[in-house]
Formats: C-alpha cells, structure tokens, sequence
C-alpha cells in the first residue's frame, strides 16, 4: 500500500494537521514549513505537537512531507539569498526534530546564470552546513522540470547532488510526477523504463516520496502546470499505474492538484479505492 494526503495548512496547528487528514480520509500530508512566500514562523506549542504524534501513532499515518519555502534558494547567485536560504533550511530541520522520523523537501534550487555545475556545489555545501548523523529527518530534494534555472530537471542533477554530501544517507528524493513528465521523463509509455532510469542513476532506496500530480502540459514540455489527476496530459490510467508501482509501495503520496477540500477527498478516495481499500 501507499500512504495517500495533501498539503494542509499550518495556521490551526499541528494537530489540527492530523485530525483534518483523517476526516479526508488520508494518512499522510504536507505542509509548509513557513508562508510559502517566505517570511516568519510562528512559535510551536511543545503539547500541540505532541498532541499530533499521538494521532498518527493512533491513526497509523505514514511519514510526513514537509515543504520548504519557495523562497529558499541555496544557488541563487545573490549571496544575500544564500544565506537567507541557509538560514530556513537550518530552522526548518531544528523545527523538524519536534516531529522525529519525518521528510522534509525542497526545490534544490535555481542557479540563476552561475551555471549548474556551481549551483550544484552550493546546494550541497548548504547541505553540508546543516546536516549531522544525529537528525531525525530525511531531506528530500525534489524532481524539477529544469525551466529556466532550474536545478534537479534530470535524475543526473540530483545524484551529483547527493554525491557531494557527506552525510547523504540524511539525503533522498521527492519523486513530484507532474515534474519528472515536465522534464521529458514518460510517465504513460514507458513508467518502468523511467523507473529502471532513476535506479540506475540515482537508486531506488532514495525514493523516499511521491508528490501525486497530472499535468497541464505534454510530456517534456518544462512548464510546471499541476492539473487534478486523470484530467491532465498523463492521465488516469497512468497515474493510477503509478500509484500501484511495486517501487512506490510504503511511500507517501501527496496530492499538490487544483483543488479545494472536496476535491481532495475525492482524490484520495479514488486512490484508496484503487488499492481496494474502501
Ligand atoms: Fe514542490
Ligand atoms: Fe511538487
Ligand atoms: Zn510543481
């Protein structure tokens, strides 16, 4: 089976989370660590957090996915953003202790016109300031479309990533299918051979999770335009191929489709209902 969510919003509090997911139907979810805009956090309360793992010990979720700021960009050439970028990547994962055996991911970054060899070695020397062997989180880097700048639009990108961390079993990677469809990776023909690709490149015990996406947009076409699934360009078929993968069993799903609350207990209930178990 796969643990199946969305992203929630932090501003009722963590429990608040929990207790949501379960009304949706779901057992796992996302949120952002901070406004995805960037800007300050709120002070967490020690009993609502506690207050939440009892739930998903009760409820039997699977691991968390937090999301790092869209702000955050670790390669940015601005030195200023760097450090910023550092900075929340720092708090984020100090943050990320209360809620221990959890994942938290990130775009790796956008190496805005320094090229991507130096991206990459920023992203991972930021890593390196802030990983230790005694954390409690996994650190995922996301699947990118590679528009503009972007790092992480090939599997290569994020293994040389990976390469350059020194404590990289603290490392792995957020598999978002909208993006890796965007980036030229064929999800509908060829799933396995996409798969076996990431194996030989990247390995599959660094899958650690899946953001469930359909796409606005044709395969490779860079966009990075998440549409409801079965009403995209991967489709139904496909995405529920996907969702019953043997590589993908055990992970969590997260639902970043066009959607309000209805449309993601739909979704998460079409998902369930795939894996007989409605
Ligand atoms: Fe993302
Ligand atoms: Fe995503
Ligand atoms: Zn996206």
């Amino acid at each position: 089976m796969i643990y199946i969510g969305c992203h929630l919003s932090v501003t009722n509090g963590y429990e608040a989370m929990g207790k949501t997911m379960s009304r949706f139907g779901g057992n796992t979810f996302a949120w952002f660590t901070r406004n995805p805009r960037g800007g300050k956090t709120k002070a967490v309360d020690p009993a609502d957090v506690r207050a939440l793992r009892a739930h998903l010990e009760r409820e039997q979720f699977g691991p968390l996915v937090a999301h790092g700021s869209y702000t955050m960009n670790l390669c940015s050439a601005k030195e200023e953003t760097r450090a910023n970028g550092l900075d929340m990547l720092r708090q984020d994962l100090a943050r990320m202790e209360l809620l221990p055996g959890n994942l938290y991911n990130f775009h790796p970054g956008s190496h805005t016109g320094q090229g991507v060899e130096k991206g990459i070695a920023q992203i991972a020397d930021a890593l390196n300031c802030v990983l230790t062997p005694q954390m409690h989180t996994t650190v995922l880097l996301e699947t990118m479309v590679g528009k503009g700048s972007e790092i992480g639009g090939t599997f290569e990108e994020l293994r040389e990533i990976m390469d350059r961390v020194e404590f990289s079993e603290k490392v792995g990677v957020c598999f978002d299918t909208c993006h890796t469809w965007d980036a030229g990776y064929d999800l509908v023909s060829d799933p396995d051979g996409v798969l076996a690709h990431f194996d030989e490149v990247i390995g599959l015990a660094k899958l650690k999770a899946v953001h469930f996406n359909d796409s606005k947009n044709a395969c490779g076409a860079r966009k990075d335009r998440h549409e409801k699934l079965g009403q995209g360009c991967i489709g139904m078929e496909a995405m529920k191929r996907i969702a019953l993968h043997p590589v993908f069993q055990g992970l969590p799903f997260i639902l970043e489709t066009p959607n309000e609350d209805e449309g993601y207990i739909r979704e998460i209930h079409t998902v369930l209902e795939w894996q007989d178990r409605v």
